[in-house]
């Protein structure tokens, strides 16, 4: 049975792995229901559907986990070929808590989806809607993303994604285009992003009531704060 990660849950994604039960009917079936703003306006509270959430999670830690750069503060090198399998079965179980453990030739699947996930967030954070956008178009036409209305284990009629072929690799692919897909096309396009800190570049989405995240973690967070009160209490 589908168990969606709790709404909220994407605030401490970075560098965590969520705990949750779930077992899914097919792990290439990736599904989603519309984005929706739950009282933003009146609270102000962003409120992604669960399964949104869930894919959208997943595309976030493919990106942490297997794209280099700075996290935190220090260099991130990517998980090499023996650590990539378990990293990438956990950065799935982000979504879905009983995935089963991938091969070592799907885990190197998923290193181009990685990479093409960030340089959606990275097109965010320099500003550029279009190129976000095309981006998102491209992975949605190279995995062959196609919605499907299903029902199965008592629940109602809901979206389900496919790719043009479920494998594994190709169907989270194609949930994760659509995951960015549906955020970039709602209210809630401006809510990805980099981390601002210093020597980090991980990503996230911005969950909070204000939408004034700026930070991958509360670790950057508190770095960035220690730097300007060091700063402002500096001896002149
Ligand atoms: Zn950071």
């Amino acid at each position: 049975m589908w168990a969606p990660v709790p709404p909220g849950r994407l605030l401490a994604y970075h560098g965590t792995r969520p705990c949750c039960r779930t077992a899914a009917a097919s792990l290439a079936k990736l599904i989603l229901t519309v984005t929706k703003l739950s009282g933003e306006g009146i609270t102000g509270q962003v409120d992604f559907t669960s399964h949104t959430d869930a894919v959208v999670a997943v595309a976030i830690e493919l990106v942490n986990v297997l794209t280099p750069g700075d996290a935190c503060g220090r260099p991130h090198r990517p998980p090499g070929d023996r650590e990539l399998p378990p990293a990438v079965t956990a950065a799935l179980r982000a979504g879905r808590g009983e995935v089963r453990h991938v091969s070592a030739d799907e885990a190197a699947g998923f290193r181009p989806v990685a990479a093409a996930i960030r340089a959606v967030f990275d097109a965010v954070a320099a500003g550029q809607a279009d190129t976000a956008a095309l981006l998102v178009n491209d992975m949605l036409a190279t995995t062959g993303a196609r919605p499907r209305l299903e029902r199965h284990d008592d629940q109602p009629w809901h979206l389900h994604f496919h790719g043009a072929e479920d494998s594994l690799v190709t169907g989270w692919a194609a949930g994760c285009a659509t995951g960015l897909a549906v955020v970039l096309g709602g209210e809630s396009r401006g809510r990805l992003g980099v981390c601002d800190a210093p020597r980090c570049d991980r990503v996230y989405v911005d969950a909070s009531r204000n939408a004034t995240r700026r930070f991958c973690s509360t670790s950057c967070q508190s770095r960035v704060k220690a730097a300007s009160f060091r700063a402002a209490h500096r001896p002149r």
